[in-house]
């Protein structure tokens, strides 16, 4: 914990080689779709520069792996300049960090928890989807957060992304809107990644590494034939800008897309008090492993747009949801030493 970060004798040293070491493996992962290392030993670095930053914040810079959203924008697609900046999520490793951030939330809400949605966290790669007067126009990864890449061509042949939203569904758009930018994630589903992995083992490909890099790596194909090729499918969560559509909430959303005629995931709940959003918790780390897609965590959310707006965002996520990550299935070979004199 905290007590390694005070002593490391020279934690300026440790800082820089933890942050070459985390930028090395962020381009292996996101850039090249080929994490060389697990994601918990992943995890343990920036865990340990987090604590570093923490117990000196003189080394905290705005560059630091810790203070950005973690992707890359590769030369293959045209760069895509996000309106509104794609967030990555803060993480609650157990339930008591869970319940820190239910207090922050409580407190931040002069007292009273409001309302929460909860949902699950899928393992895929972020994706936003532009309609203009209803129809697909652009398709763009998140990248770094502030530019993401083009990958239009490519998601349109992703069987179950709408070129066209259902009409029922257009009333609610606010007036004088001329864009809506309609956000989630694209997911390959267990099977599908074996099957895939099965055919790469036997023609000599490199397999890839989980369904998250090959969703990844399936969606980032120069030649669009690929893509189609493999099994991709979304589920779509978030909303751009939240003023684009006459409704209140994250829950209304969820509906709003599923009637727009997006893939919505139908495990959500609206919660009311921290007991039911632990009992989601709960319950998700049981059925994990009967769903046919990954999924790595729970993410919940505060249900009101206008208190998600009040309590706003730092630089890399909303300080309005939380994802509790569940504890990593196997934890053998993980924890990796990198040598470093300090
Ligand atoms: P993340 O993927 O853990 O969390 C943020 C993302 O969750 C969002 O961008 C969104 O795309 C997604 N998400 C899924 N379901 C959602 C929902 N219902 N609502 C909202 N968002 C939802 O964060 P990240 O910064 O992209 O990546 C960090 C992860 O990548 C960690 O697990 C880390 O271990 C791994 N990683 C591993 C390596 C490696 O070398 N193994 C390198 C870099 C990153």
């Amino acid at each position: 914990g905290a007590d390694r970060a005070q002593t490391v004798s020279d934690p300026a040293a440790r800082a820089a080689a933890l942050r070459r070491e985390i930028e090395h493996h962020s381009y292996q992962y996101y850039a090249l779709d080929a994490p060389t290392i697990s994601d918990a030993a992943f995890d343990s670095l920036m865990g340990e520069l987090r604590e570093i930053e923490a117990a000196h914040p003189e080394l905290v810079t705005p560059a630091s792996p810790t203070q950005r959203v973690g992707g890359y924008v590769g030369e293959q697609f045209a760069p895509v300049v996000h309106e509104r900046r794609m967030y990555s999520l803060d993480n609650a490793m157990d339930l008591g960090e869970l319940d820190a951030w239910l207090g922050r939330v409580e407190e931040a809400c002069g007292g009273v928890l409001p309302p929460l949605c909860c949902e699950l966290k899928i393992d895929g790669s972020s994706i936003a989807l532009t309609y203009e007067d209803g129809v697909l126009v652009r398709a763009a990864t998140r990248g770094d957060g502030t530019t993401g890449e083009d990958v239009t061509v490519n998601m349109r042949t992703v069987r179950d992304v709408p070129l066209r939203l259902r009409e029922g569904a257009l009333v609610a758009i606010a007036p004088g809107t001329d864009a809506l930018e309609l956000r989630g994630e694209v997911y390959m589903p267990k099977r599908s990644f074996e099957v895939l992995n099965a055919a790469a083992v036997t023609e000599g490909r490199p397999p890839f590494a989980n369904p998250r890099n090959a969703a990844a790596g399936s969606l980032r194909q120069k030649d669009a034939r690929v893509t189609q090729g493999r099994d991709l499918s979304t589920f779509m969560y978030a909303i751009a800008d939240e003023g684009a559509l006459d409704i209140a909430g994250q829950w209304e959303l969820l509906q709003w897309l599923r009637e727009a005629g997006f893939h919505v995931n139908p495990d959500v709940k609206l919660c009311e008090t921290a007991e039911e959003v632990r009992g989601f918790c709960r319950t998700a780390i049981e059925r994990r492993d009967a769903l046919p897609y990954e999924i790595d965590g729970v993410v919940v959310k505060v249900n009101s747009f206008a208190r998600q707006a009040a309590m706003g965002f730092t630089a890399r996520a909303p300080r309005w949801a939380i994802a509790f990550k569940f504890p990593p299935e196997e934890k053998t070979t993980l924890l990796r030493d990198i040598t470093v004199q300090v």
